[in-house]
């Protein structure tokens, strides 16, 4: 009781909107609790394909594809699209199943440095000799909270004729002027090919991902994406709710705004309390502590005083490079803000992370 989640992908707090709730119990009752079925046999309903083309209009792309996960869309994409005669380009900090799903395809796999744009040239020049040439990065990244260099990919991805697929999970809904993502905030809507995201951060919470493109990919994806075609549909309800947090957010940036003001109050005010911050602009706000023991302490100390944050340390992430993640939502109100930096103040000083 009195605890405040302060560690939850709930970016929009869509995941307890009223009207998320309802959408999720009416789909229910009217489509049933599951489909005991792939798609493609008789897993598809009506609502899978409405979700399909509201996603593809929501990213303002020709055609979509749902998952069980976006850890699925990510597993099926690069084996369905590359052949060993194409080339993969990864940033070394993508996301476990970006990681994953390169491993299943054949393709030739470069790794750049994390957002270095020399090397990712460097390995563009390498990968001439290959037939097709994809660049894979996280839009934004969930440890750090920072932010792809998009418009750089982009550049560079024409000058060498590449084709660039970003991860969406941490940005759809919320980045960007409208919460389409990374590609509306950094103008490259027309230049990103590919994009995987997920139902179960920002737009409801719960489960499914996805895959939205060019139409011909999409095509592809449903006679050779393996999670696809080998798994089972989306539940109703759970298309249900993630079909009206895109309602929601198609209506009005208003719920997407208001969590940058909040973003913004935290990091202002954490910063100006002394603590160090990783990322751009991003909820994901790192609080960089240095120290593996200092972080997990302060997290302990920080849930006593009915803030839940959790610490992370290596492998999780470098060595020397321990933090707590705070997430920040929404559904936040500025007192609640002003509690997890007052209770971080506190933390801080009694552990002698703050003088
Ligand atoms: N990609 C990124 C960047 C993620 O952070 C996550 C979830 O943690 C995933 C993919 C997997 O998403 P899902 O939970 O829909 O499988």
């Amino acid at each position: 009781a009195g605890i405040l989640n302060f560690c939850a992908n709930n970016y929009l707090g869509l995941s307890s909107h009223p009207e998320v709730i309802r959408a999720g119990v009416e789909t229910l009752e009217r489509f049933g609790a599951g489909l005991s079925s792939v798609r493609f046999i008789c897993g598809t309903q009506s609502i899978h394909k409405d979700l399909e083309e509201k996603i593809a209009r929501f990213h303002q792309r020709e055609d979509a594809i749902l998952y069980a996960s976006c850890f699925d869309a990510n597993a099926g994409i690069f084996e369905a699209l590359l052949t060993p005669e194409d080339a993969v380009l990864s940033d070394e900090l993508n996301h476990a199943s970006i990681i994953d799903g390169i491993r299943l395809c054949k393709a030739n796999k470069y790794r750049y440095k994390h957002m270095d744009m020399q090397d990712l040239e460097a390995k563009l020049q390498e990968a001439q000799k290959h037939r097709l040439r994809l660049v894979a990065t996280d839009g934004a990244f969930s440890m750090d909270g920072d932010i792809a260099p998009l418009q750089e990919i982009c550049r560079l991805a024409e000058k060498y004729e590449a084709l660039v697929f970003i991860d969406e999970c941490h940005a759809t809904g919320f980045l960007g002027p409208n919460g389409r993502g990374t590609d509306e905030l950094l103008g490259v809507m027309d230049k990103v090919t590919i994009i995987n995201s997920t139902l179960g951060k920002a737009l409801g919470g719960a489960a499914g991902g996805y895959t939205t493109g060019p139409k011909p990919l999409v095509d592809l994806l449903r006679q050779r994406s393996r999670p696809y075609l080998f798994s089972n549909s989306l539940p109703p309800a759970v298309v249900g709710c993630a079909s009206k947090a895109l309602d929601l957010l198609m209506e009005s940036n208003a719920i997407a705004q208001s969590m940058a003001a909040k973003t913004q109050r935290f990091r202002s005010k954490m910063t100006a309390a002394g603590f160090t911050i990783s990322g751009q602009d991003h909820p994901i706000c790192p609080v960089m502590l240095g120290d593996a023991r200092l972080a997990s302490v302060m997290a302990d100390d920080m849930l006593s005083r009915g803030i839940y944050v959790i610490g992370f340390s290596y492998p999780v992430v470098p060595k020397g490079k321990a933090r707590i993640r705070v997430q920040i939502s929404a559904v936040h109100s500025d007192e609640d803000i002003d509690r997890c930096v007052e209770a971080f103040t506190e933390v801080g000083r009694k552990h002698g992370a703050l003088p």
